[in-house]
């Protein structure tokens, strides 16, 4: 009896230790949030600015699918509009047309040793999907400013930021400014279906010069209000790495029948059960790496409970892996995600089909690769099933770095104009035209500094697209600061 109490005691003191532990840990934890100073009012007219960007938004630059025609002289209307609101920079900077449609302009800077950077956005648009115009408060290609927003499409994704970019070049110009290293500004037209015309050929062309930049930065993550449980603040989360893609066809074969004598296993029946396998064996969960140093990051902007299981992963990790793993967002962070698209075979009901097919999509997160995620499938399926790629897929990108100077310069420059933000380092789940930029570039950051809250996600090419003009001065805001941190 003595033996069990001094037991429990034992026990008790370790609990009591390790929750003590953790407590000292979580508060010795100050934020990480880089101290800056408020970006002083640009002192620009907001209401101009606001119909340069509106009137973009009329031209229909729209990406329709991949070897539909691109839309060639609306993009040719859009670059007049360009000329015509931004005379100075176009007077300073060297403008070429590449592949078409994309623009690449050259600042050059006043010290050729100096670090080159390179801008990226697109003027390439989504298609309105059939049957919803009518859906819209105000047409998607009318360009209407009301009640403190530009409407339409392309006014967040992504002509905010190629106008953005271009107001904040225009006012620095003015000003007599010259950064010291090279700014390259490339704005592809056809980003939405791959950038093979667009971005690729940029890439191609500065690769051809022996280009090499320290950096680029693309659309990306953004500056989200309410989107993380556990956070008040505005969270500015830039994305280091993207994620890969990869579409794998499984076939089940048989000899085709009549259903009167069926064997014991149809093609149906053991493509069915592959595809189950494949579901119920999802790729391992991994809170290492950069989900890692996102939640580390973060962790100190955390209130309650939350903070104390992020702040002391040493030991939380397995536990706050199931949690993320509850919602499909924070779940897709930390795995490579599976995701069974299409699945087809059979055509008549009294006939056994000889072939059954399905396509599963993943996400590759960084760490994995193309063939290690399609070796793993085989391995889940057995050698009955045959597991092919699709064409198109893509690796996970390399990781940039948190710790190089370029970075410091985003974060600082989001402070400055999001003062309330706190930022952190994040994996991006969708894909941006970044990618043609490998091997000329160290590092490539992918944020957007556009607010987006839990109603503006379904505006993300989709219907009421649109953008706030405080925030679109914001953005102007953001661009300048940054170029001017570039120094
Ligand atoms: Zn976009």
């Amino acid at each position: 009896m003595r033996n069990l109490i001094r037991g429990l005691l034992a026990a008790l003191i370790a609990v009591v230790a390790l929750a003590g532990g953790m407590l000292v840990n979580t508060w010795r934890q100050p934020s990480r949030q880089i101290a800056a100073t408020p970006a002083p009012k640009l002192a620009i007219d907001a209401d101009a600015a606001a119909r340069r960007l509106a009137t973009a938004v009329t031209y229909k630059t729209v990406s329709f699918a991949p070897g539909l025609p691109t839309p060639l002289e609306e993009f040719r209307k859009l670059h007049a509009h360009l000329a015509e609101s931004f005379p100075k920079l176009h007077a300073a900077l060297e403008r070429e047309v590449v592949g078409g449609g994309s623009l690449l302009f050259t600042w050059k800077g006043s010290d050729p040793a100096a670090p080159a950077a390179i801008l990226m956005a697109h003027q390439d648009v989504v298609p309105i999907a059939s049957g919803t115009e009518g859906q819209w408060t105000h047409p998607p290609f009318a360009g209407i400013i009301d009640g403190g927003f530009v409407w339409g499409r392309g006014a967040w994704d992504d002509k905010g930021a190629v106008l953005a970019i271009l107001e904040a070049v225009e006012h620095l110009v003015g000003q007599g400014f010259r950064p010291k290293g090279t700014i390259y500004l490339a704005f592809g037209h056809d980003e939405e279906i791959g950038g093979v015309q667009g971005a690729a050929a940029i890439g191609a062309l500065l690769k051809s010069r022996n280009v090499k930049a320290a950096f680029a930065l693309d659309e990306g993550l953004l500056v989200t209000e309410g989107l993380i449980d556990g956070i008040d603040k505005p969270a500015a989360l830039i994305g280091l790495a993207e994620k890969g893609y990869l579409t794998l066809t499984l076939r089940s074969k048989g000899a085709p029948g009549h259903a009167s004598m069926p064997p014991a296993a149809t093609v149906i029946g053991s493509l069915a059960r592959a595809v189950a396998d494949v579901e119920a064996n999802p790729f391992p969960a991994d809170l290492a790496g950069l989900a890692r140093t996102s939640y580390a990051t973060l962790a100190p902007e955390f209130s309650g409970a939350r903070r104390v299981l992020l702040s002391n992963l040493w030991l939380t990790a397995p536990l706050v892996q199931r949690l993320l793993a509850v919602s499909p967002s924070t779940n897709a962070m930390m795995r490579t995600t599976t995701a069974p698209t299409i699945f087809k075979a059979g055509d008549k009901d009294n006939v056994l089909p000889g072939l059954a097919e399905a396509q599963i999509n993943f996400r590759i997160a960084p760490g994995q690769t193309m063939a290690s995620v399609a070796a793993r499938v085989q391995g889940i399926v057995g050698a009955g099933i045959e597991v092919a790629p699709v064409a198109g897929g893509n690796d996970p990108s390399p990781v940039s770095s948190a710790e190089a100077p370029a970075y410091a310069a985003i974060a600082t420059a989001i402070r400055e104009v999001f003062p309330t933000a706190v930022v952190a380092p994040a994996l991006m789940l969708a894909a941006t035209d970044t990618k043609h930029m490998a091997g000329i570039v160290d590092n490539i950051y992918r944020f957007s500094p556009v607010r987006t809250g839990p109603a503006d996600l379904a505006r993300f090419h989709g219907n009421n697209e649109r953008i706030s003009v405080a925030n679109y001065i914001e953005m102007i805001t953001f661009y300048h600061r940054l170029i001017t941190r570039l120094q």
